[in-house]
């Protein structure tokens, strides 16, 4: 995930507390057994965490905390634990002591080609390769936090399985940081093998560490974060002397017409409201001297869009601005666009559902809402094939805002853990909100 702006995180929050009936405002306890188990698995959690950020694993690299996390699935006598799914990918499967619906909980397991600056004692100090090039490692989107979460989650329901009412599939997911080129993410290759087998759930829940305040969770209907595709575009010229242009093709120039035109088709030709779109141009390369015009640049990019049925539309604007300003140079270029996440969108229903539980939970004030925002999440090819809701929680210590933390991918991201366990409830809520069955939904 990518950062959207902190400040207007800040002005876009607005507690569902102040929907709902003041006697659901109150934070509820879990039933005694189950908050026994929170108790005995939070200081875990926090280890595994730590470990996990001591020791971060690139995408489909993730074999060491893989390993991990079936060793503890396999100790809590889960009734199915599969490795190697997509890879690196690790599914455990709980089946309750009586009969109910099956649900899918995910956490997602990599880390990022970033240099930590955080001052921690559990710092991570790898170095590895990405892309050729000499990398720090870090898990600066928060990625180790879900896998403890979900780890420790699993730990509270497999104690008490005798009274759950169904099924859960805990799903630990290689690659979200996005897909290796020409290949698939983590998500789809997962669900490209068969995630679920003969299993069919009815709900799928995610949720990821975000600047907002600890204590906290953020969730949505509709629309909840963007689709990403990255773009390549190949502007062929004819190589010349930077003194003799009229001797060849200058695709410098025709690149730089390339990416101020693109600019214009979301500003100029999509729907600002209803189909907001960002086509962002991150890296160029052509050329080796001051004087030499190239044969050849090559520009790369991400778009972002949020409604899914304006996608093939603006596509095929990008190819027809790339081409039609290269033809106009006699240039040619070769536009690639590799999908790599749809739009995360939340159905209602489950949402409500969701939120509800969250609110009892949390308290309601705790239970926050907000605009979509551009970042994207490969979750959202789960909620293709499952009803999937996936939500926030906030990990910005006390008294640091939204503006002020260090977002997402920044070398500074920061959890404040105490924050995990409101994750960790978080995610027993909605789960047992499902089997819980009656009176082991935190419900009075
Ligand atoms: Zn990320
Ligand atoms: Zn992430």
């Amino acid at each position: 995930m990518r950062e959207k702006s902190p400040t207007w995180i800040a002005a876009a929050m607005i507690a569902l507390g102040s929907m709902l009936p003041a006697a659901a405002t109150a934070q509820t306890a879990f039933p005694a057994p189950i908050e026994t188990s929170i108790a005995q698995a939070l200081p875990r959690m926090l280890a595994w965490r730590r470990d996990f950020h001591q020791n971060p694993e690139l995408s489909y690299e993730e074999v060491r905390t893989a390993r991990i996390v079936a060793r503890h699935l396999r100790s809590l006598r889960l009734d199915e634990v599969r490795t190697g799914v997509a890879q690196t990918g690790v599914v455990g499967v709980l089946r309750g002591g009586r009969p109910g619906p099956v649900i899918a909980l995910r956490a997602d397991m990599d880390a990022l080609p970033v240099t930590e600056e955080v001052d921690l004692p559990f710092a991570s100090r790898v170095r590895g390769t990405y892309n050729g090039q000499p990398v720090g490692i870090m898990h600066a989107c928060g990625h180790d936090t879900h896998v403890a979460i979900l780890m420790a989650a699993a730990s509270v329901l497999a104690a008490r399985r005798e009274d759950l009412a169904g099924t859960i599939i805990f799903v630990f997911q290689p690659s979200e940081e996005g897909a290796p080129a020409g290949g698939l993410g983590g998500a789809r290759r997962m669900l490209a093998e068969n995630l679920f087998g003969d299993l069919a759930p009815e709900a799928i829940f995610g949720l990821h560490a975000w600047p907002g305040p600890s204590g906290t969770v953020t969730i949505s209907p509709g629309p909840f974060m963007a689709g990403a595709d990255q773009l390549t575009i190949i502007v062929n010229g004819r190589q010349t002397h930077g003194a003799q242009p009229h001797r060849g093709i200058d695709p410098v120039v025709v690149s730089a017409q390339i990416i101020s035109a693109l600019q214009t088709i979301p500003s100029r030709q999509m729907d600002a409201v209803r189909s907001p779109v960002i086509v962002t141009i991150g890296s160029i390369h052509g050329g080796v001297r001051y004087n030499i015009i190239p044969d050849r640049v090559e520009l790369q990019g991400t778009i972002r869009y949020l409604n899914p049925d304006t996608r093939e539309d603006l596509y095929a604007r990008i190819r027809r601005t790339a081409e039609q300003i290269a033809a106009s140079a006699g240039a040619t270029v070769e536009v690639s666009i590799q999908n790599n996440a749809i739009p995360v969108v939340n159905p209602p229903e489950p949402t409500a559902r969701a939120g509800a539980a969250l609110a009892r939970a949390l308290g309601a004030e705790n239970v926050l809402s907000d605009q979509p925002n551009m970042v994207a999440e490969d979750f959202a090819f789960f909620q293709q094939a499952v009803p999937g809701v996936f939500f926030y929680y906030g990990v910005n210590p006390p008294g640091v805002s939204p503006a002020e933390a260090a977002p997402n991918h920044s070398p500074r991201f920061f959890v404040h853990e105490p924050a995990m366990e409101t994750a960790l409830r978080a995610m027993l809520a909605v789960a047992l909100e499902r089997v819980g069955g009656a009176g082991a939904s935190g419900q009075p």
